[in-house]
């Protein structure tokens, strides 16, 4: 039995789904975290199905298995969302448009469909939607809790080093987001904050919205994100395109996104902002396994701006890791 016992370190979004599918394969699992859920980036997403800013976009190999992950994930989570209040996910269309010609993603599913003309409203040329899932992250996360047991997740516990991690766990599962490169030996991937704020609110709207139009130099992004059941709205953002690790806002911030916003939706109400740090790993998600000090590491960090997004996938393949490493 104690060979099936395996450490995770981070209760992010990663750290707890590893968690929901090891226990579905029934591991006994210990979650080790620095920081409170709620108080984690994955707390701060809007958390939408879609796979936005995740590492090297020329790279191949690392978008076909961004594909993979994102398409699990997508089926996980819609039938989750048969079950909206006490999971936190439900669909919802999201309308993604520019300004010029944008084509739809090569999707199978989810499959997109052209806006029409009589979708689409000025200054808007062109444009797709597609039905997917939001998980609210203030039901979501913990749901995810309550799948895991929440006795399984002990807090306050800061992993300096790998010797930290008692040596009953033969294998451990890092899932430290952007801290993740701390507890390898042999990360060289550039690892920087993609810092994105949001503001919360009402809106009118009953789809989600994203101009894809956004500024990219400048980091201005315009995304609507309404959440049914928390009866709120996720107004963004932003995406530095330097590293700044500031995680306070400042009113000049909250109200740029909230005009850009107002464009398209005129009548909603803004609320408080807040920042989060996307984990942004030059060569994307790394998700391998690696021998450290005679144990088994599994490290899954860097899933940039999709973090939910990629998070059932990318916990199956962990699991598989995982039984690899004990059959031996
Ligand atoms: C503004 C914004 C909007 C976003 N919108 C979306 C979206 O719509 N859809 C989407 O899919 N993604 C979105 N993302 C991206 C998503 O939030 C991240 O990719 C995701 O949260 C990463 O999750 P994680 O669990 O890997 O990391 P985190 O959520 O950062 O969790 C890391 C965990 O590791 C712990 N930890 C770190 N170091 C240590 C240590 N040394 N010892 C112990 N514990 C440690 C932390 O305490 C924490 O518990 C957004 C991000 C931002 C900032």
């Amino acid at each position: 039995m104690s060979t099936k016992r395996v450490a995770i370190i981070g209760a992010g979004v990663s750290g707890l789904t590893c968690g929901v599918v090891l226990r579905e394969r029934r591991y006994e699992v210990e979650v080790l975290a620095e920081t409170d859920t709620m108080e984690t980036t994955s707390a701060v997403a809007a958390a939408i199905w879609y796979p936005y800013h995740v590492g090297d976009e020329a790279d191949d190999a690392a978008n076909a298995a961004v594909d993979v992950w994102a398409r699990t994930s997508y089926r996980r989570f819609k039938s989750l969302s048969a079950h909206p209040k006490k999971t936190g996910v439900s669909m919802i269309d999201f309308h993604v448009v520019s300004r010029n010609y944008i084509p739809s993603p090569g999707w199978e599913v989810p499959r997109p469909r052209r806006l029409l003309d009589d979708e689409l409203r000025q200054p808007y040329r062109s444009g797709f939607v597609v039905n997917v899932p939001v998980m609210e992250t203030p039901i979501y996360l913990p749901y995810l809790i309550e799948m895991l047991g929440s006795k399984r997740i002990r807090r306050s516990e800061t992993i300096e080093h790998l010797d930290d991690v008692d040596k009953k766990f033969q294998v451990i599962v890092n899932c430290c987001g952007i801290h993740g490169p701390r507890l390898s030996d042999n990360d060289q991937s550039l690892m920087r904050p993609g810092r994105g704020v949001i503001v919360y609110g009402k809106s009118t709207l009953d789809h989600a919205f994203l101009d894809a139009d956004d500024d990219k130099k400048e980091g201005k992004l315009t995304y609507i994100v309404p959440r049914r059941e928390n009866k709120d709205c996720v107004f963004g953002g932003s995406d530095d395109p330097v590293s700044n690790w500031d995680t306070e806002t400042t009113p000049g911030e909250r109200n740029a996104i909230v005009d850009r916003c107002k464009n398209i939706d005129p009548r909603l109400e803004a609320g408080e902002p807040r920042v989060g740090l996307r984990p942004l790993r030059a060569k994307g998600v790394r998700l391998g396994r690696e021998e450290i000090d005679k144990r088994t590491v599994i490290h899954n960090y860097g899933h940039g701006g999709a973090g939910l997004t990629l998070s059932w996938g990318c916990a199956e393949d962990v699991a598989d890791l995982v039984e690899e490493a004990l059959r031996h």
